[in-house]
C-alpha cells in the first residue's frame, strides 16, 4: 500500500484562527492539501483540494470572494494527479474528511466516483446550523451538492475489511468530520487528521481550534487520536501545519 501528500493551495490567516485566544496579529500560512491511497484492491482520495471555480471565477465562488486563496492551475487536484499519472477516470472512490470548499472544493473533478462522507456532515453541509458561525460559512453548496453517487457512513469504517486503511469519526471542527489511519507496511501507522487537528500545536497542548462546530467533541476528537497515537507509535499529520506539511515526503514521492 502506498500514499501520496498532494499540496492543494494555501491561504495566509491570522493565527488566532487556528488557535482559539492565541497567536492574535499573527499572520500564518496555511497549506491545503490532499491525499492518494493505493491499496492492492484499490486507490482513493482522502480529500480533493479546491474547486477550479476559484481559479476561473473567484469573485462568485463564495469561499474565494471571502476568504482569499492563493491556488494555481498545478494546485487542482486534477492536475495533481496527473504528477502521478492518474487520470480523473482512474479514482472510483473519494473519501472526504469533511464539506469544507479546502477538502471537497475539488469534488466536481471527479463525477464518476462514489464519494463516501458521514451522514450527518452531509446533513450539516446541505443545511448548516444557523449557530455554527464560521462552520457554516465554510461549506459551499457547489462543491458537494453534484449528481454522484454518496455512501453515507455513520461511525468509523474499516475500508478495505483488513485494517489497513481505517475511518475514525472525530467531529468537534464539524459535525461529522472523520479522519483516516493508516497502517503502511514499511512506515507503520499515519493519522491523517485534516481538520480534527488543524496544528501540531492543538493537539499536543488540547488548544481548541476558533472554526469548531462542538468544543466539547473536537476535545475528546483529540483525546481519540493520541489513544491511537500512543498505541500504535503512530505520526500524525495536522490539516493545516506549514511546518508539518513541510517536513512531510510530497508527491510523487511515496509513503509505502
Ligand atoms: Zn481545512
Amino acid at each position: 500500500m502506498r500514499l501520496y501528500a498532494f499540496f492543494a493551495g494555501y491561504e495566509i490567516a491570522d493565527k488566532s484562527m487556528l488557535t482559539l485566544g492565541r497567536g492574535l496579529g499573527v499572520q500564518v500560512k496555511i497549506p491545503f492539501q490532499f491525499f492518494l491511497v493505493e491499496h492492492p484492491k484499490a486507490r482513493f482520495l482522502f480529500d480533493t483540494g479546491m474547486n477550479p471555480a476559484a481559479l476561473s471565477d473567484p469573485a462568485h465562488y463564495p469561499p474565494t470572494a471571502q476568504f482569499g486563496s492563493y491556488v494555481t492551475e498545478a494546485d487542482l487536484a486534477v492536475n495533481r494527479l496527473a504528477e502521478v499519472a492518474l487520470k480523473p477516470d482512474d479514482i472510483e472512490l473519494v473519501i472526504n474528511s469533511h464539506l469544507h470548499y479546502d477538502h471537497a472544493g475539488g469534488n466536481c473533478q471527479f463525477p464518476q466516483a462514489t464519494f463516501m462522507v458521514q451522514y450527518d456532515e452531509m446533513q450539516s453541509a446541505m443545511c448548516p446550523e444557523p449557530w455554527s458561525g464560521l462552520v457554516a460559512e465554510n461549506y459551499a453548496r457547489v462543491d458537494f451538492d453534484l449528481p454522484v453517487r454518496y455512501d453515507l457512513l455513520d461511525g468509523d469504517y474499516d475500508v478495505f475489511g483488513d485494517g489497513s486503511a481505517r475511518l475514525i469519526r472525530t467531529p468537534g471542527h464539524t459535525r461529522g468530520h472523520q479522519s483516516l489511519v493508516l497502517r503502511l507496511p514499511n512506515t507503520g501507522t499515519m493519522i491523517l487528521a485534516q481538520d480534527a487537528v488543524y496544528l501540531l500545536e492543538n493537539f499536543e497542548r488540547h488548544i481548541l481550534a476558533t472554526t469548531c462546530f462542538d468544543q466539547k467533541a473536537m476535545y475528546f476528537s483529540y483525546r481519540r487520536l493520541q489513544d491511537i497515537q500512543r498505541l500504535e507509535n503512530a505520526l500524525i499529520l495536522p490539516g493545516h501545519d506549514i511546518q508539518a506539511w513541510e517536513k512531510l515526503r510530497h508527491a510523487p514521492a511515496y509513503y509505502d
